[in-house]
């Protein structure tokens, strides 16, 4: 993970929105039309602005390439789900992280959109977060807990490189606190989050091809490389420090 100073950015919090959309609905249990209410009352998942221009990240990650992945692809695992949620009154109490980190008390029929679509939404706007324009040092105690779990920063830094070049199709690269709050790097397939594992992610790198098909083509090697350079390190160790204390 290059990567080179540059000014702060402005920080979402993850957590803050991985853990709003569903809300109970104090009138569904007083009507017998609940998908009715729900239609007129939940606002469901919705699509989190970007932290930064659509060209922030240019030579990096080209601006069309942002406008289509944020634009249509993210909008579109948004959607998805909202369509997956509206057919489950259960799903409809469930925070989106606690449908992923509960996967199997999500309704069988509707599992694999949640998987899907719940998935995309998540990981994508983790992904939004832990870049930024210009890129940054690493920093704090995620840098720290690199060094410490992987033997060094580069060592840690490498074997990420490594998951993201050598995943097989379509998935993520990540680094995740575990269950035992050790950090672990690994990679998933599809839109596959850690949090079905009990894992929380504070890095994920997309290396499906619409993350970088425009402009790297077949060469997924450069992009990744490319992407070390935007890292967001101070969202990273926000992110770090927020799962070892939950
Ligand atoms: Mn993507």
């Amino acid at each position: 993970m290059p990567h080179k100073t540059a000014g702060q950015g402005e920080l979402m919090n993850r957590r803050n929105f991985l853990i709003q959309g569903s809300t109970a609905l104090a009138g569904l249990l007083l009507t017998n039309s609940p998908l009715r209410v729900y239609a007129d009352h939940h606002e469901g998942q919705k699509l989190p602005p970007l932290p930064y221009a659509y060209d922030a990240l240019e030579p990096h990650i080209d601006k069309r390439t942002m406008e289509i992945h944020h634009g249509k692809h993210h909008q579109g695992y948004v959607n998805k789900l909202n369509a997956a949620v509206a057919r489950s009154h259960d799903l409809m109490h469930m925070s989106l992280e606690q449908m992923l980190r509960n996967i199997d008390k999500v309704p069988k029929h509707l599992r694999q959109s949640v998987i899907n679509s719940g998935g995309g939404h998540a990981n994508h706007t983790l992904f939004w977060n832990i870049m930024k324009p210009g890129g940054s040092e690493p920093m704090g105690k995620v840098a720290e807990a690199i060094q410490s779990t992987f033997g060094s920063f580069d060592a840690g830094s490498e074997m990420f490189v490594k998951a993201a070049k050598t995943h097989f199709g379509s998935g993520w690269a990540w680094l995740v606190v575990d269950e035992n709050k050790k950090l672990q790097i690994y990679s998933t397939s599809n839109q596959d989050s850690p949090l079905m594992q009990g894992h929380t992610p504070i890095l994920g790198l997309d290396v499906w091809e619409h993350a970088y098909y425009l402009n790297y083509q077949n060469r997924r090697a450069d992009y990744v490389d490319a992407w070390g350079k935007i890292i967001n390190w101070e969202q990273v160790n926000s992110n770090y420090i927020a799962a070892m204390s939950g």
